[in-house]
């Protein structure tokens, strides 16, 4: 049995036989509200990896660093070891969640450009949103690298809106974690409903991890309707 390394709110974190790869297995278990909340969604697991694996494929077609290698099986895809820059990267194409509020703008409403926010990857804290100032101070991450980072989030942001439009998903927002391998910004983390936020293009119904947040109910359908849309 591999060692497990880390084990997260979604995730664990098992070593492999080379130390340049490490394996990620995708739980059942979710939180929300800094883990107030907590649950689990039925076959998330195995939705969320095989969500993710099938964006960072399409990252790796349109040439964005990332940590995926391949999916090993339907809960566990193989990755690049990274030492996570702990800056939670948030891309924003339309109002909702805490921008809604923080802006007071009505939930839904088309943000003329794109917003990125960054919080401050720390669970005691509760994941405050910093700026380079903080960061600075905090000494977590160089200017240049917040800088490829935010580059790579605007990327990666045109590559899977565009891609979604076709789906008839709209790309609300979604949160991006970086790491350095062999001292090159690469992303990492998983892409999925747990981290962005899916609304259907036409009906507005919204296909992720709101639905459990705010007890919307039929969670785990909206999971596979994502996958299905992705894949047919
Ligand atoms: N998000 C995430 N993890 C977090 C916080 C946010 O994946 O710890 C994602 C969330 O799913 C959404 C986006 O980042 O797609 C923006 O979240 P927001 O700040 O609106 O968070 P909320 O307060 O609604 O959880």
């Amino acid at each position: 049995m591999a060692k497990m390394i880390y084990e997260g709110k979604a995730k664990q974190i098992f070593l492999t036989p080379n130390e340049d790869e490490l394996l990620v297995y995708f739980k059942d278990d979710a939180t929300a509200f800094n883990g107030l909340k907590k649950g689990t969604i039925v076959n998330k697991g195995e939705l969320n990896n095989k969500i993710s694996s099938f964006f960072f494929n399409l990252l790796n077609e349109n040439n964005i660093p990332n940590h995926f290698i391949k999916q090993v099986d339907d809960r566990s895809m193989l990755v690049k070891t990274l030492k996570i820059i702990p800056v939670e990267v948030v891309v924003r194409n339309i109002a909702a969640g805490s921008l809604a509020k923080r802006l007071g703008w009505e939930e839904g409403r088309e943000l003329p450009t794109p917003v990125i926010e960054l919080y401050y990857k720390d669970d005691d804290l509760g994941d405050p949103i910093i700026n380079y100032y903080h960061i600075n101070v905090l000494n977590i991450a160089t200017k240049q690298q917040i800088a490829q980072m935010e580059e790579y989030a605007l990327k990666i942001n045109t590559v899977l809106k565009d891609f979604l439009k076709d789906k008839n998903v709209d790309l609300v927002d979604f949160k991006l974690e970086f790491g350095t391998h062999k001292g090159e910004v690469i992303l990492g983390d998983e892409i999925s409903p747990d981290t962005c936020r899916f609304w259907d293009s036409a009906t507005k119904e919204k296909l992720d991890k709101d639905r459990f947040r705010r007890d919307l109910g039929n969670v785990e359908d909206a999971y596979k309707e994502i996958l299905n849309r992705l894949t047919v």
